[in-house]
């Protein structure tokens, strides 16, 4: 299964990664919702965070450090920041390839 975040995690898209190590990658929303908004993803292609096989919790751990690292390295570590899995239709996730977004540099709504 080939999707448009698979082939950024090849290298084969023109998104630049911000970050990269054997299991993931992080590069730039195309269309941020805030000053700061990354997309962390596994390099493996799971669907969604409801895709995720028992064996695969320290991968969405390893998921979160390479968020909170960013987050450091972005400067938001100390105002704050929202980390957001949308999972499936009513969870508004759009793209089939399970993904965090690293939202900060603005003050968050309420969520609701
Ligand atoms: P979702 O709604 O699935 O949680 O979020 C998908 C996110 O991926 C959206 O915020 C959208 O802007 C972003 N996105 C969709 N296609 C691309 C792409 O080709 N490149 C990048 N960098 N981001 C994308
Ligand atoms: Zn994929």
């Amino acid at each position: 299964m080939e999707c448009i975040f698979c082939k950024i995690a090849k290298g084969e898209s023109k998104s630049n990664l911000v970050y990269q190590d054997e299991t993931a990658v992080a590069f730039p929303d195309i269309n941020p919702k805030a000053p700061v908004h990354l997309l962390i993803i596994p390099r493996k292609h799971i669907e969604s965070v409801a895709d995720l096989a028992e064996d695969e919790e320290k991968l969405m751990g390893h998921l979160v450090s390479i968020a909170n690292k960013l987050a450091q390295e972005q400067g938001i570590s100390e105002t704050g920041y929202r980390l957001v899995i949308n999972c499936g239709p009513h969870g508004g996730q759009i793209v089939a390839h399970l993904h965090i977004h690293l939202l900060g540099g603005r003050q968050m709504g309420k969520l609701g």
